[in-house]
């Protein structure tokens, strides 16, 4: 049998964390991914720049693609000899219909590969602190689902089987048939009384979990305008939500944060916010576009300065052999940029303790350079070749890459300037984002430092926040800071 290329990956329910190490892999080398829905928002950052990527959870904006349609895709590029991923929310066999068109690929003879994902039903009363089985309380677990509509006369639940079933009940189903289920469930000879909860967006920034008895559960869900996606488990593991839930405080709840990022850069920041409960906005208003260089020879340099984590990312590329970085000692500007340096077994000499040029200058007053060199975008500030050119040194530039805007389309652009916050990490993401959307009217504008904060001005688009701490983690803080007061 040849090698699979296509293949059916779940991507989990939402948070990115809880992405399968294979998920990602396959991800980043698809040619073609067609997608749902239910995908986490930043499932398909790592994809290839040129992967065609084929949203089948909706027709423009509007209903669902139908199954057959996605089915005849999935074959049409699989004969075509593309690498294809087939991403479903959670697990691709857990009412996913991954199953089906696992039959037609298989009809076809098309050899594929299945990745399971972490399940809802497992995952979203996992992050509410609700076991589905406990040592005592449940041994079982059944997962079910059903028509959404009330209004059909068919049901595909056998009713008294579940009231009988002894263990948890996972519901897959809209808060729409959350009366009915309870109904049934209790006329059939389920115990009134027994715990029940409900999990909306489960794994995701803003979850909520409302919890109640079979009895109660529609009632509350109802007055808590409980949403779509939710899970409902019913059984007395559900109880122990008061004992043992365990996601933290999150300060950020309810509030959406455009990011602005490199397409295909993991975002420590995005991350970060998600944790406190934002709902993150990634712009893909900019793209990093390595430049072809000639590494001059190291050893003639005495100090070489790295000033950005795509800079140190890109050197660490074109120097290839570490040790051609052992002469001269090496300073970066930023944690991220001597992370990305650590992560290539560099440790910088130094890392002044703010992340600006001024701050290293500083650092460096009193010492003696007389040859740098400064890898570094092509674009920049010249704040730091010509401070050091002052002092004497000999300085040349090593611009190792370009960054550009990349146009936003119109869903892209809505969703950052309809977002509450925009951060901006950097002067270049400032006036790239402000270049790919327009302007940069709407949301209340924060910025990591001073550098950042002079381009805002200059655009005309002066930030309502400045961080005290020039790294993401002081970004984040004056976010909290502003978002709470
Ligand atoms: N294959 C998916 C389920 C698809 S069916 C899986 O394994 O998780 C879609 C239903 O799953 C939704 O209607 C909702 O009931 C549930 N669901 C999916 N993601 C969810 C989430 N993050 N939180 C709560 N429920 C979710």
């Amino acid at each position: 049998m040849s090698v699979a290329r296509v293949h059916l990956v779940g991507a989990g329910p939402g948070d990115p964390g809880l992405m399968t190490a294979r998920a990602l892999e396959l991800i980043a080398r698809a040619d073609v991914i067609l997608f749902d829905k239910l995908i986490p928002d930043t499932a398909l950052d790592g994809a290839r720049a040129d992967a065609e990527l084929i949203d089948v959870g909706k027709i423009g904006g509007g209903k669902q693609v139908p199954q057959d349609v996605t089915t005849a895709l999935l074959l049409e590029h699989a004969r075509a000899g593309r690498e294809v991923v087939r991403l479903k929310g959670g697990d691709p066999f857990v009412f996913g219909r991954g199953g089906e068109e696992a039959e037609a690929l298989a009809a076809e003879d098309i050899p594929f590969t299945v990745v399971p994902g972490v399940t809802a039903g497992v995952a979203a009363p996992a992050y509410a602190g609700i076991p589905v089985t406990q040592r005592n309380v449940s041994s079982a677990v059944a997962f079910v689902t059903g028509h959404e509509n009330p209004d059909k006369p068919e049901t595909a639940i056998d009713w008294p089987a579940l009231a009988g079933f002894p263990g948890t009940l996972v519901f897959y189903m809209g808060v729409r048939a959350l009366p009915r289920i309870a109904e049934q469930l209790i006329a059939a000879g389920r115990r009134a009384d027994e715990s029940a909860a409900i999990v909306e967006r489960g794994t995701m920034g803003d979850q909520r979990t409302v919890t109640a008895t079979l009895e109660t559960i529609a009632a509350r869900a109802a007055a808590e305008a409980v949403r779509a996606p939710s899970i409902t488990v019913i059984g007395d593991v559900a109880a122990l939500h008061d004992e043992i839930a365990w996601l933290p405080e999150r300060p950020l709840l309810g509030r959406t944060v455009a990011v602005t990022r490199a397409r295909a850069q993991a975002s420590a920041l995005a991350a970060r916010l998600r944790a406190l409960g934002a709902t993150v906005v990634e712009t893909p208003s900019i793209r990093i576009e390595p430049l072809a260089v000639t590494v001059p020879d190291l050893a003639a340099y005495d100090l070489v300065c790295v000033t950005s984590p795509n800079g140190a990312t890109r050197l660490l590329e074109e120097v290839r052999d570490a040790r051609a970085l052992a002469g001269p000692r090496i300073a970066a500007i930023g944690p991220g940029t001597a992370r990305a340096l650590a992560e290539g077994g560099i440790v910088a000499d130094i890392v002044p303790p703010r992340a600006v040029a001024e701050s290293l200058l500083q650092a460096l007053a009193g010492e003696r350079v007389d040859r740098v060199l400064i890898a570094r975008a092509q674009e920049a500030r010249d704040l730091l070749p010509d401070g050091l050119r002052e002092r004497g040194a000999e300085v040349d530039i090593l611009a190792l890459y370009r960054t550009e805007a990349e146009p936003l389309d119109e869903a892209a652009r809505a969703a950052v300037l309809g977002a509450e916050y925009l951060t901006f990490a950097s002067a270049s993401a400032a006036r790239l984002t402000h270049a790919a959307a327009g302007t940069l009217a709407g949301p209340r504008i924060v910025s990591i430092g001073p550098v950042t904060s002079a381009a805002l001005v200059e655009l005309g688009f002066p930030p309502d926040v400045e961080a005290t701490e020039h790294t993401p983690d002081g970004l984040v803080a004056a976010l909290v800071a502003d978002a709470t007061a």
